[in-house]
């Protein structure tokens, strides 16, 4: 925790009106790790908060596979966002260390490591493109041959032509991180409220609390709206400030096998899956990238192409139990980056739109966030990804990501298989 928020005690952001404080300080709509995050550390700091969610870390944060993974996920266009995630990585092991001690539990982080392979020459251009990019970048990243691959992963396929070893991209048990941040945010103070949030109350132009869908109302002089891929719907809400934000189905599948024989020890990507090994036999597969609205069904072609692909690399995958499908929906935004700050209505914060690095993001996020609900000033590391740069472009919610809203600089073969469905 930043030495401003452990420092402070009940302060508020948007200038509360007298006797806020009584009436709680904020309302965090939605409990998936963004809402959690920011209540936990929110209330670490001070401050009154209640989350309000009727199945609190049941949403996307649920559905990931927990890739800690700036370095593997970095896209043309999107250097923006990759400085964020990487802010959020290097705090991922002080935040580790500090969660656990508070939830008195695990949250599984494993500082293993990430290997991307091609499964041929093809494949092993597209890395070639990839590899040079994350130089230019300066991002830590070693390029191998495919026996090289195979020496730190005997479990690979004898096609792999070749890899780029990304050794400071990590992982962590994302549901294990779900209760943790629950079990951590009642002990830090912040309430839970079990319910959904039909609508925010809006008065004389500013936030006076929520109502609930059962009518209850929830007076504070803060909502802080955190409601994943839902974030762009709640009621009560102007257009104007409604966060651009859709549902990004992805569907995956968690598989068990022999601890003593693990399939991999480092998370494996292939150009179209990934594989995340926990370290005790559970090992996730991801993921399909769907613009599907709000829909959740398993499909037999997803499960199929995704054993189909992961075969291709780690053939004995085939060994292994097949133990849940998962579809999850990502809190897609115009730029593919998060929404973070106060939004043109006094008093409505916002902490949506995390995409594809949400869990990655919690760390960064709630640190942020909750140090502008105590202090009222927008915090460096967010500046740049105010939910007003998207000021009137309430309709763009559920659009699919348009390319112009993209600054693709520099293009060609990374980004185009991106778009015919990368995993992420
Ligand atoms: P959610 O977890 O969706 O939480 C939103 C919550 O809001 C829900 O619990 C919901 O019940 C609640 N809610 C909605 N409306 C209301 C309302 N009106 N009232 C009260 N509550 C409400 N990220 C990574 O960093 N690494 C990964 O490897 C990774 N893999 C992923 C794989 C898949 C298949 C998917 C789907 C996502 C993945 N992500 C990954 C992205 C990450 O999961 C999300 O970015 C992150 O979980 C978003 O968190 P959130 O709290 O904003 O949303």
């Amino acid at each position: 925790m930043t030495d401003q928020i452990a420092g402070a005690r009940a302060a508020s952001v948007a200038a509360p009106s007298a006797g806020a404080s009584s009436r709680g300080d904020a309302v965090v709509v939605g409990g998936g790790v963004i809402g959690l995050g920011i209540a936990w550390r929110a209330a670490l700091a001070g401050l009154q908060v209640t989350v309000v969610d009727d199945a609190p870390g049941r949403g996307a944060s649920w559905a990931a596979a927990g890739m800690l993974a700036p370095v593997t996920e970095v896209h043309y266009g999107e250097q923006a966002l990759l400085r964020l995630n990487l802010a959020a990585a290097a705090r991922w092991r002080a935040f580790v260390a500090e969660l656990e001690q508070c939830a008195g539990a695990s949250v599984g982080y494993r500082r293993c490591g990430t290997l991307i392979v091609a499964r041929d020459s093809d494949d092993n251009a597209a890395l070639e493109d990839l590899y040079r990019f994350q130089r230019s970048l300066g991002l830590q990243v070693e390029r191998l041959r495919g026996r090289e691959c195979r020496h730190l992963e005997p479990g690979l396929a004898p096609s792999v032509r070749g890899g780029v070893l990304a050794a400071g991209d990590h992982q962590v048990d994302n549901r294990a991180l779900v209760a943790a941040l629950l079990t951590a945010c009642k002990r830090a103070g912040a309430r839970c409220r079990a319910g959904r949030v039909a609508a925010v109350r809006v008065e004389r132009d500013r936030v006076r609390g929520v109502v609930l869908a059962g009518g209850e109302p929830l007076e504070a002089s803060t909502v802080v709206l955190a409601a994943g891929c839902w974030s762009g719907a709640l009621g009560g809400l102007p257009p104007r400030v409604l966060p651009p934000v859709r549902p990004v189905k992805g569907q995956l599948l968690h598989l068990r096998g022999p601890a003593e024989e693990p399939l991999c020890q480092r998370n494996v990507r292939g150009l179209e899956v990934y594989v995340v090994p926990r370290g005790d036999g559970r090992v996730v597969i991801g993921a399909t990238v769907e613009e599907q609205g709000f829909d959740t069904t398993i499909t037999a072609g997803a499960v199929h192409d995704l054993l189909r692909a992961v075969f291709e690399l780690l053939p004995e995958v085939t060994e292994l139990e097949l133990v849940e499908t998962v579809a999850g929906l990502r809190p897609g935004s115009p730029d593919n980056a998060p929404l973070l700050g106060p939004s043109q209505l006094e008093g409505l914060v916002i902490a949506a739109g995390h995409y594809r690095n949400g869990i990655l993001l919690t760390p960064v996020t709630a640190d942020a966030m909750a140090e502008l609900l105590v202090s009222g000033r927008v915090p460096a590391a967010i500046t740049r990804f105010s939910p007003r740069r998207f000021a009137g472009a309430a309709g763009a919610a559920g659009a699919p990501p348009s390319r112009s809203s993209v600054d693709v600089s520099s293009p060609p073969v990374w980004v185009s298989r991106t778009e015919r469905g990368l995993p992420r």
